[in-house]
């Protein structure tokens, strides 16, 4: 640390991102990311794009939202709220650098000391430390024995509310109605649903965005859309809500979506079936994955994101994570209180899978 660094930002511990190695070939399974490469037209779009780059970007990503907006209004009519379904403009969409982004335009615009962040115990570790980054409190909600969010501990909870659904890193989700009965017990206070895994089998809460005002939608292109490099993501909630973070983004970055990532945001919305395809891939991946842990005698949380979360009975789930890696397959570990005998593994192709599943046989058969 300088000498000249901010008394504000002396403690800040930073979000620590899963490693990215680029000295060695891994069988990545670490970061969620997809095991697709982007649909042909994200990459085709992205270097015509390329050409252009001697000038800035749509700051507005007006074309982009557009058709997102389309995109979304279509998937709401899908998830069976047709004759309520809110048909989305670009009024209701921000674009943002990833979604980790617009998590922190929310933690900017809605928390304070007065309106403290609320969060699970266990969920995404970006929540803190955008909270600690902003100078605002919060308050953590312990998960239940079975690593479940209880949304009656979610009523009248005095503040923003951030829920991942699926939650990060059980994968588990809560139902639409689950969620409903948190946005309605908190009438005045923001509802942040942060739905990055959502197209692995959770349902979207965008259909209630008819409904309430006090929410706010985050999705990302980085998992089930394979665009994590490009970094993109968004919020959907009310025009008054978009406005709002709007504002911090044009006081931060109007510039924040390169043309490049622009261009294969649409390219990918060009190709939603084979979004689509790849998703039910991954969820069969998962399937098979979970039945042959289960034969292992691994304890898995109910995921319906692209990971699973798992811990065995008498292996050290540190020293699963370290020999796997020596063994050149990286998962991911965590040594948070109630975590730490779990890994968390990305759900990629069935080949990367069986690797995966071999090593690791290999590997209880040496350390139990
Ligand atoms: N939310 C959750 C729950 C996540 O796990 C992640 C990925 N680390 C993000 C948001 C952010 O993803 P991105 O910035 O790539 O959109």
């Amino acid at each position: 640390m300088s000498r000249f660094l901010s008394d504000r930002y002396k403690d800040l511990e930073p979000y620590v991102p899963g490693e990215q190695p680029q000295d060695q070939q891994y069988v990545k399974l670490n970061t969620n990311e997809s095991p697709f490469p982007p649909p042909p037209a994200a990459i085709a779009k992205a270097s015509q794009a390329a050409e252009r780059l001697q000038l800035y970007s749509d700051p507005d990503c007006r074309v982009l939202s557009e058709k997102l907006a389309e995109m979304l209004s279509a998937q709401c009519a899908g998830a069976g709220a047709a004759a309520e379904a809110p048909a989305f403009t670009r009024e209701n969409v921000i674009i943002t650098n990833g979604s980790d982004e617009v998590l922190n335009f929310a933690f900017m615009a809605y928390c304070s000391s007065e309106k403290p962040a609320v969060f699970p115990d266990i969920t995404y570790g970006f929540y803190p430390v955008f909270a600690d980054m902003n100078g605002v409190p919060y308050r953590e909600i312990p998960l239940d024995e079975d690593l479940r969010i209880d949304p009656a501990g979610y009523i009248g909870a005095g503040g923003t509310i951030f829920i991942a659904n699926p939650n990060a890193h059980t994968g588990i989700a809560l139902s639409r109605d689950q969620i409903e009965e948190i946005i309605r017990g908190n009438p005045d206070d923001l509802v942040v649903v942060d739905e990055a895994y959502v197209d692995f089998g959770a349902e979207t809460c965008l259909p209630l965005l008819e409904k309430y005002d006090n929410l706010l939608i985050i999705q990302t292109f980085s998992k089930s859309r394979s665009l994590a490099g490009a970094r993109l993501g968004f919020g959907v909630a009310s025009a008054e809500i978009i406005r709002d973070l709007n504002t911090i983004r044009n006081s931060t970055n109007p510039y924040n979506i390169n043309a490049m990532t622009q261009a294969a945001g649409l390219g990918v919305l060009e190709e939603e079936e084979m979004i689509r395809r790849n998703c039910e891939s991954v969820i069969a991946n998962r399937r098979y994955t979970q039945e042959r842990l289960n034969a292992m005698g691994f304890a898995l949380t109910d995921s319906s994101a692209n990971f699973i979360f798992m811990k065995h009975p008498q292996v050290d789930g540190g020293q699963i994570y370290e020999e796997m890696k020596r063994r050149g397959v990286l998962i991911r570990h965590f040594t948070k209180p109630r975590m730490a005998q779990y890994n968390r593994v990305t759900i990629g192709s069935r080949e990367q899978m069986d690797v995966f599943l071999k090593v690791l046989g290999e590997v209880i058969e040496e350390l139990k």
